[in-house]
């Protein structure tokens, strides 16, 4: 890259001087909510081997009560849209992408294995999950615009990680900036939390689109609202779901020049 000379030795590069020649005005007008992990419907029509050792993995894998921890109640005025996947991920996972590399280990978008535990799918049922995956997919894309942003919604065993919050963001195209990643972390941090930024888990899911929108993944750490062993919700989630709606607030009405 070329350097262009302005007077006093001062060099500034090119694409520098892109940026600030051609100005563009970002901010976020509709936050979409993906949340594919919390539902337990569908278990019973599987054909899971073993079924009862499969349950400790749905107890612990399932992110509990995350589709209404993440959804504030006011929803339409804050222009905020959610998809929220009903089934089990045992059944069938939203998250997961075709040709997912999960899927040598039997934890594609159809697990068949999972802990020692294995599923038998046939094709007429694989043809089936797939078209309600594929529909799930094109929604999720026409809730997106430019001026979007998609945070996928999580949570994870506490033995884990004692990270509290996990924030995770690809390092492409959808990645917001430092400043709205910050956002999201001091809306946490000022609360006390633990937050790290893509620890213990990285990238957030980002369907590609013919234009640019950017994607956040939170992860909840379960122990800060729920107790794991009984799976009931503790007052921890009143405190979790006004800071998100706080976050919210702030980032609806956010813009800044990139
Ligand atoms: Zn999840």
């Amino acid at each position: 890259m070329s350097n262009l000379r302005f007077g006093n030795n001062c060099d500034i590069k090119e694409d520098f001087m892109t940026t600030i020649m051609s100005p563009r005005l970002r901010y976020y007008d509709n936050l979409v909510l993906h949340i594919p992990h919390a539902g337990i419907s569908g278990l019973d029509s599987t054909c899971w081997i073993h079924k009862l050792s499969l349950l400790n993995e749905v107890r612990r894998w399932t992110d509990w009560y995350t589709d209404v921890i993440f959804v504030p109640d006011d929803v339409t005025s804050l222009k905020i849209h959610s998809i929220i996947a009903t089934n089990s991920r045992f059944v069938l996972d939203m998250e997961r992408l075709i040709n997912d590399p999960l899927e040598k280990e039997g934890q594609g978008i159809i697990y068949t294995s999972f802990s020692g535990v294995h599923r038998e799918v046939d094709v007429e049922e694989k043809k089936r999950l797939m078209i309600r995956y594929t529909a799930h997919q094109e929604e999720l894309k026409s809730l997106l615009n430019e001026h979007s942003l998609l945070i996928d919604c999580h949570s994870f065993p506490s033995e884990l990680s004692d990270v509290d919050v996990c924030i995770g963001v690809n390092d492409d195209w959808s990645r917001p900036s430092d400043f709205v990643i910050g956002i999201v972390k001091e809306g946490f941090d000022r609360q006390g939390y633990k937050v790290r930024v893509n620890e213990p888990y990285s990238n957030s899911i980002a369907p590609v689109t013919n234009f640019i929108y950017s994607s956040l993944m939170i992860e909840l750490n379960k122990r800060i609202y729920m107790n794991e062993d009984t799976l009931e919700v503790t007052s921890g989630a009143k405190l979790v779901r006004n800071v998100l709606r706080q976050i919210y607030g702030i980032l609806i009405n956010h813009s800044e020049l990139t």
